[in-house]
């Protein structure tokens, strides 16, 4: 059966809990707040289905046989562009799912700002799968749901981080011609109990109920991104991506998930057929499709993915491009990064109920941190040598 001995050897796809015939497996979060597999060892079968179902395990990143193609693009659709992240392609992607009768599943919160993966079937729906939002999604028995749109022989389209569509594909473990998988570029998942904490305290601050979280607004511009948060009275909080907290703390890497240190699923070839990301630097090699509203990354993996991309061709502005130009290997989403100094202390203060006021001051450690930090890695290093 399944057992966790070592944190980053586990993403929390959910795969092994959906694959259980026995029902032995609960996810269950632990303090930080991520989801680990808990089996009841009395009821479990040795059947060993959990295992075959690992993404970990059974290692699906790299199949590169596959050939990759790269562009960039957005939608011509300003309005849904604004909307979306980078350049609003998935949406028009997955419109054209819907358009063919077909389902999609994406990360979308719930009422109580919870962020889990869910189907909708109507155009209209989109909109809550529209924009990234910076935490860790549930994918609760989203993979079991899309085995059976699939056998009842519907489109799907599944989109998720890279670990999510791996998750799936390891879960499936059999080609489906109607599935089309979109992943998208991953830095990594800040803990959903760290976002909780954060919008709680914002709610106290503004004195109403969370009822809208927009992590990428663009009314400064793409590059100039904001966090909004729309509160029940009618207050709003809008900061710029690098004066607000949460932000800093996910992007200096305070608050990922283990598995995001370790990540096996940032190779850019991948089992995914389309790959999304943002498109930043193109105001530097292609001037002229950056108007500050988002631009998108496009890698395609496979024949279908590309036949999708061609098919909504007449709704994008788009160019191939080489993909060392639109991203570089050193890319944070092309490897795993490293966590910062102080994200067990993070996870402690998490723990302790402290604020994020207190927990924004361990971004800059104190400089006899930073040395000791420096002469420890020196000295692994030369361990390993
Ligand atoms: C946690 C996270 C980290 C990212 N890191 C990078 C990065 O380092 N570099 C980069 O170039 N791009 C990154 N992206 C991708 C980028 O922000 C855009 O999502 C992507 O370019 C698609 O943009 P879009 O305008 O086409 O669509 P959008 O409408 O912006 O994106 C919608 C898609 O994102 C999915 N999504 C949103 N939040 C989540 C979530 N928490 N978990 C799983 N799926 C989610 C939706 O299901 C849908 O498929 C990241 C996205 C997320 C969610
Ligand atoms: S070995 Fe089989 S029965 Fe036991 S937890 Fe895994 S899937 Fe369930
Ligand atoms: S990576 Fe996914 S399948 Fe593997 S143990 Fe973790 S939750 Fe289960
Ligand atoms: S960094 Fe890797 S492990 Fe972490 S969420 Fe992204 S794809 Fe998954």
């Amino acid at each position: 059966m399944i057992e966790i001995k070592e944190k980053n050897k586990c993403c929390g796809c959910s795969a092994c809990y959906q694959a259980c015939p026995h029902h032995c497996i609960q996810m269950v979060e632990d303090v930080e707040g991520f989801l680990y597999p808990k089996v009841e060892k009395d009821r479990c079968i040795n059947c060993n289905l959990c295992k075959k179902a690992c993404p970990i395990l059974n290692n699906v990143s790299s199949d590169s046989d596959r050939s990759i193609k790269s562009w960039i693009g957005y939608a011509k659709n300003t309005e849904l562009r604004l909307a979306s992240s980078s350049g609003g392609v998935f949406s028009v992607l997955a419109e054209k799912i819907i358009e063919r009768g077909g389902v999609v599943f994406g990360a979308a919160f719930d009422e109580n700002y919870a962020l889990h993966h869910i189907m909708i079937e109507s155009p209209e729906e989109l909109a809550l799968f529209r924009g990234s939002k910076y935490l860790q999604s549930r994918i609760d028995n989203s993979f079991l749901l899309a085995r059976e749109q699939l056998d009842s022989g519907k489109w799907v389209l599944f989109s998720g981080v890279s670990c999510q569509i791996a998750g799936l594909k390891t879960f499936l473990r059999k080609d489906y011609s109607n599935l089309v998988t979109i992943d998208v570029l991953c830095h990594g998942v800040p803990s959903p109990e760290l976002w909780k904490r954060y919008y709680s305290e914002k709610e106290k601050e503004y004195g109403g109920v969370l009822q809208n979280a927009i992590f990428r607004d663009k009314k400064n511009g793409w590059k100039k991104y904001s966090v909004k948060l729309v509160f029940s009275n009618n207050t709003e909080y809008t900061k710029v991506f690098k004066e607000d907290s949460y932000m800093q703390l996910f992007l200096k890497n305070l608050c990922l998930r283990p598995s995001c240190h370790k990540c096996m699923f940032k190779d850019i070839n991948r089992p995914s057929d389309i790959t999304l990301g943002d498109a930043w630097g193109v105001n530097n090699y292609c001037p002229e499709m950056d108007d500050d509203r988002g631009t998108s990354i496009i890698i395609t993996h496979s024949e279908e993915g590309e036949h999708l991309l061609h098919s909504v061709q007449d709704k994008l502005v788009i160019q191939i491009r080489e993909l060392n130009e639109i991203l570089p290997a050193t890319a944070d989403s092309r490897k795993p990064v490293t966590a910062h100094i102080n994200r067990k202390k993070l996870f402690k203060m998490l723990a302790q109920g402290k604020s994020i006021t207190n927990m924004i001051k361990l971004i800059h450690p104190s400089m006899l941190k930073r040395v000791l930090n420096r002469i420890n890695r020196s000295r692994n290093l030369s361990f390993t040598r």
